[in-house]
């Protein structure tokens, strides 16, 4: 498919341009769903909300170049952290200065300015800024490189490869499935179901996946990858091994209403994983990715003279997960006196207990 676009008329003598861009990147709205979902949600509809820590759907906001969460509310802004951080200009503007300048490394300004339909200034500045986004180690070289693949070849069918269109599509059922599952539990969501919230037929979640175990399957997967990236992004976010205890100490247990849901489902499939194995395996998997990062957090704040722990790290990350599930599962049943902010305290101590910090330092905020 192709999009054309018409360009604003700039100040090259009023001449009016139009550029084409190929691909998946269309008009504004294409382009910044390009980057919404190659930045963050592959299936479109979900990311991890930063505000409640889980996966959640988010909608379009209009007129702003944000996806909300449907839960909170909290916005995500695509462009943030891009080269195209602060820019008036249009995303699909910068897509197309970058196509010109992919077949014409030394395009001149004025030529840029006419194509683009912006000022002479405003092209100067937009060559820079592209000629230091794609130049090598660059943060936002990789980005780039995703939008030079998928832009392809001219013509090609969306210019998604039918492998990548086929991955997508399994995104994009992984995560319907998983919000399917949590909200009526393993045994009374249908394929109907889930094929309905990823709004797919049945036919399609038939052709990827053989059973309704495949696709439970499949969603514990995916529900296990988007924890393991929450975990790396906390690491990116704070180098101090204590405010990284105190964070994870918030990932790892239920937050009210919020990830309760979300344990329900881990119990319903614990009950059938006597029947399938290969979901042991990834239960376990879930499990060790929760351990091994503790464990590293524990060596960490030992090594920096933070922690003072009463055991080998590894055993202090086999407490702490132990009691974590334990306590979380409790709270998601809904035993009495085990609301979030208990199981928190609970947390807390034993923590501090076992690493010789002060509680207060982990207390929530
Ligand atoms: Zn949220």
């Amino acid at each position: 498919m192709r999009g054309r676009i018409g360009g604003q008329t700039g100040g090259s003598g009023g001449r009016s341009a139009s550029v084409e861009v190929f691909g998946p990147i269309g008009d504004e709205s294409a382009c910044l769903h390009w980057l919404w979902t190659t930045l963050y949600a592959p299936d479109g509809v979900s990311t991890v909300c930063r505000h409640c820590r889980v996966m959640r759907r988010f909608h379009r906001v209009s007129k702003r170049r944000a996806y909300a969460c449907d839960h909170c509310g909290t916005q995500v802004y695509p462009t943030a952290g891009t080269f195209m951080q602060g820019s008036s200009l249009g995303i699909v503007t910068w897509f197309a200065a970058w196509q010109h300048l992919e077949s014409d490394p030394n395009v001149a300004p004025r030529r840029l300015a006419d194509e683009l339909g912006v000022s002479y200034k405003t092209a100067l500045r937009i060559k820079r800024t592209l000629e230091e986004a794609t130049a090598p180690g660059s943060a936002d070289a990789d980005l780039l490189e995703r939008l030079r693949r998928d832009a392809g070849e001219p013509g090609a069918t969306g210019g998604v490869p039918a492998r990548e269109r086929s991955s997508r599509a399994r995104e994009n059922i992984r995560a319907a499935a998983c919000r399917a599952f949590a909200a009526r539990g393993p045994s009374a969501t249908r394929i109907a179901d889930i094929a309905r919230e990823a709004g797919v037929s049945s036919a399609i979640i038939h052709y990827y996946y053989k059973s309704k175990d495949e696709v439970l399957l499949a969603a514990l997967q995916w529900a296990n990858e988007h924890t393991s990236s929450a975990l790396h992004e906390l690491r990116q976010e704070t180098s101090d091994t204590v405010e990284l205890l105190r964070r994870t100490i918030d990932l790892a247990i239920p937050s009210e209403g919020v990830l309760r849901d979300e344990y329900v489902l881990w119990i319903e499939t614990w009950a059938r994983v006597r029947l399938h194995p290969r979901l042991l395996a990834e239960c376990a998997a879930m499990s060790e990715g929760w351990v091994a990062f503790f464990q590293q957090l524990v060596e960490e704040g030992q090594a920096a003279g933070v922690f003072h722990p009463v055991a080998p790290p590894a055993e202090i990350a086999q407490r702490m997960v132990a009691l974590s599930d334990g306590l979380s599962f409790r709270s998601a049943i809904g035993y009495t006196g085990m609301q979030v902010q208990r199981v928190r305290e609970l947390l807390v101590s034993f923590a501090a207990e076992q690493l010789g910090v002060p509680a207060e330092s982990l207390a929530a905020r």
